[in-house]
């Protein structure tokens, strides 16, 4: 038995879960737009066959789009991160080892019996990612990680693969090696391309046969490493990623530039509320809190900034969190800025089974315990009517700034109201 890496990646991620949880768009022409409605950041397979091209701005395309009766759809992150933790747990359960690279990207590894060609395997776990979570994916298998993405795009490119492609069963690579351009092969950048082209490499096939002295001295053990995953030695471990989060950030763009205090203030507020809520619903606990903004990257006098605070004792109570989000909103305004982005991350994140309640005396407690009653409270109701139902005071005022999301499927997976009801007489 010999370890492989298995590279699987949810097929036009965005697109498959719209479609997914709307029936009447299966099949059909679909883009979806990136924050603010503004470019097209996911096309469904439909809408790309039609010459949909990606990155487009919405305006440009809005006609084309109509007349080629495309639906389009506001992204719905919220929808996007449940499907894919689902993804991820099905993933976690059929592989030995799972490293999450993406939303939608996993590396996996399992045992290949002698000899054995794992097209089978493949199947079976695609047709239960179907059958479980309703959205298409592909997976390459290989030796190394670099060899299990140019699999999962071979799994993609020819048809008759139907989404799976096992080229670690496969001894002579070249002919596969040899459809795949140098600057596809993951980890090559665009200068390190271009410095191959010129060396009269295209393919990764040469890559992977030219000489190994002249690419460590550009590019050193970094470089060696990609030649040697081509080669079918594993250099780049899986990085094991456990299911707790690490971080929880909530960031958005603004629908026009804010310039005020105030309303960074809200902005923040509002990020602050979404990510405690967040906090709560995976029973963890934050001790820091960053927040941040920044205005046009394209801008001439660009500006970014931002503040970090530390949180005595961990909590996830939102009023701790807006206390401490507002201490550091001072920190990062600056007058006369035009700010198009904001965010929130709250990191050192831990389980709340060991909340250090021993330091607080017995007034603190009773106080925490009040927050902790209101907080849940205020959880349910908006988990059962919708974000936003009840909230604080301070991130209820004019909101005209919000990123705007005309589009937005109305169904989601996390909100109990939203299942269709079926009737049957
Ligand atoms: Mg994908």
């Amino acid at each position: 038995m010999s370890k492989v890496i298995l590279q699987i990646d949810g097929n036009n991620f965005y697109a498959s879960c719209e479609q997914m949880i709307d029936p009447s768009i299966k099949g059909k022409g679909l883009v979806v737009l990136s924050n603010n409605d503004g470019c097209i950041i996911a096309r469904s397979s439909e809408a790309r066959k039609m010459g949909i091209p990606m990155g487009q701005p919405y305006f440009k395309l809005k006609n084309k789009l109509t007349q080629l009766n495309i639906n389009v759809r506001s992204s719905n992150y919220e929808l996007y991160g449940d499907i894919s933790n689902r993804l991820m747990q099905l993933l976690r359960k059929n592989c030995e080892e799972l490293e999450i690279y993406s939303i939608d990207e996993a590396f996996g590894t399992i045992k290949r019996p002698k000899g054995k060609c794992l097209y089978k395997w493949g199947k079976d776990l695609r047709a239960l990612v179907y059958q479980n979570i309703g959205i298409p994916i592909s997976i390459g298998i290989a030796e190394t990680k670099v060899l299990s993405k140019i699999s999962n795009h071979l799994a993609k490119k020819i048809q008759t693969n139907s989404g799976i492609f096992d080229i670690g069963i496969i001894q002579n690579k070249d002919h596969y090696l040899n459809q795949i351009k140098v600057d596809k092969v993951w980890g090559i950048g665009k200068r390190m391309s271009i410095w191959l082209k010129n060396k009269g490499i295209t393919n990764a096939r040469e890559l992977r046969d030219m000489s190994s002295e002249q690419i460590r001295k550009k590019y050193g053990v970094v470089g060696l490493r990609i030649q040697n995953e081509l080669k079918g030695n594993l250099c780049i471990p899986i990085k094991e990623t456990s299911s707790d989060q690490k971080e929880i950030s909530v960031s958005r763009s603004f629908s026009y530039p804010i310039d005020s205090l105030e309303d960074l203030n809200q902005a923040i507020i509002k990020y602050v509320l979404i990510a405690s809520a967040k906090l709560r619903r995976y029973n963890q606990l934050s001790s820091a809190i960053t927040i941040f903004t920044n205005t046009n990257t394209h801008s001439k006098d660009y500006y970014r900034s931002e503040a970090t605070g530390k949180i005595s004792v961990p909590t996830s109570n939102s009023k701790i969190m807006i206390e401490k989000s507002l201490s550091l909103t001072k920190e990062i305004f600056k007058p006369y800025k035009n700010f198009i982005k904001a965010g929130v991350i709250l990191h050192k994140l831990q389980s709340n089974k060991y909340n250090q309640t021993l330091i607080f005396d017995s007034q603190n407690i009773k106080e925490e315990l009040y927050r902790q009653r209101l907080d849940k409270t205020i959880d349910n109701i908006n988990l059962k009517n919708g974000l936003d139902t009840i909230n604080w005071g301070s991130s209820m005022m004019k909101k005209e700034w919000l990123p705007r999301r005309e589009k937005l499927s109305r169904i989601k997976t996390t909100n109990i109201e939203n299942i269709p009801t079926i009737y049957a007489n």
